[in-house]
């Protein structure tokens, strides 16, 4: 397995400059375009690595099924659904599926920036400070990783910077979405989608996913398996932004992309991926890491379909 990594490592390389890293987060421009690492751990509880895999990124859209997944422990599948659909927008992160005069569930879902900003509301706790504070605690266990921590520096770019997310969360305010303080919702949004992680945190919390929500070190179950199903499902159509569809065809498995360069793939009952390559093609996704997910679900024949 080292060496096929090594070799598909080599061969993604490649293509990382025609992808360029995210701008429109002033910290998110100084990420090393070159970087470019990635992680397998099996069901046999197995480790793999090549490249930069324990480089740290911030883990951006990749947050998004964790709060999905908090939101349902917290509160079931129905609360959840009722307030955030689960159709694939077959647009931009940063837009609505918004066609009609009125905004509701239907034009979004949790791997939207609309969705996953909605369902920050979900999440149980006095205050947007303990909801994040559960959030990230939530984040440290599936990755088994206690260390983990914000990256203030992105933290604070973004906030200073996401007037489309404010956009976003004042029009899920103005059509009654969401009720809260836009400001502190946000807040915990932006800090959320600056947990630092590494590939190998990725490949690991892609494990829980694949095995049903049993971390298969301790053998403890962490979350229902329906939870699983559900988030799944929803990475398998929209995880990969408006590349889902292509994806799902190239790779054919659950996956989240963040525009830090990360992407976690979710081999089911097979094992957990985590990579890292900050240049990005046009609609967000890691460029050599797409690459190297295709080949490497050629190679070990990884596609559920
Ligand atoms: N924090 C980013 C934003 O909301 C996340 C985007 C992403 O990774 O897709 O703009």
């Amino acid at each position: 397995m080292k060496s096929i990594l090594d070799s598909i490592l080599l061969e993604s390389a490649k293509y990382i400059n025609d992808g360029s890293v995210a701008c429109y987060i002033p910290e998110l421009a100084k990420a090393d375009k070159k970087e470019l690492g990635i992680c397998v751990i099996t069901n046999e509880g197995k480790q793999f690595f090549s490249g930069d895999a324990d480089k740290f990124f911030t883990m951006q859209s990749i947050i998004k099924p964790l709060i999905l997944l908090l939101t349902l422990m917290d509160n079931g599948i129905d609360r959840v659904r009722y307030l955030v659909g689960v159709e694939a927008t077959g647009k931009p992160f940063d837009t609505f599926n918004y066609s009609d005069q009125a905004l509701n569930a239907e034009h979004i879902n949790p791997m939207v920036n609309a969705g996953a900003i909605a369902l920050c509301t979900l999440i149980k706790g006095e205050n947007y400070d303990e909801k994040f504070q559960r959030l990230l605690e939530l984040v440290r266990k599936v990755s088994c990783n206690p260390d983990l921590q914000v990256d203030e520096r992105v933290y604070l770019s973004e906030k200073a910077t996401g007037n489309k997310n404010r956009a976003l969360a004042y029009m899920l305010k103005a059509y009654g979405l969401v009720n809260d303080n836009v400001e502190e919702i946000l807040d915990c949004y932006f800090k959320a989608c600056s947990i630092k992680v590494t590939a190998m945190d990725l490949a690991q919390i892609a494990l829980v996913f694949a095995n049903g929500g049993i971390e298969l070190k301790t053998n403890k179950r962490l979350f229902d398996k329906k939870y699983s199903q559900y988030i799944n499902a929803v990475l398998m159509t929209c995880g990969m932004y408006d590349g889902s569809g292509e994806f799902a065809l190239n790779v054919g498995v659950p996956a989240k992309s963040g525009v830090g360069g990360g992407i976690m793939a979710v081999v089911p009952n097979r094992m957990g991926i985590g990579i890292y390559s900050p240049a990005l093609d046009k609609k967000g996704n890691s460029i050599a890491g797409i690459k190297a997910l295709e080949e490497l679900s050629k190679n070990l024949e990884l596609s559920i379909f």
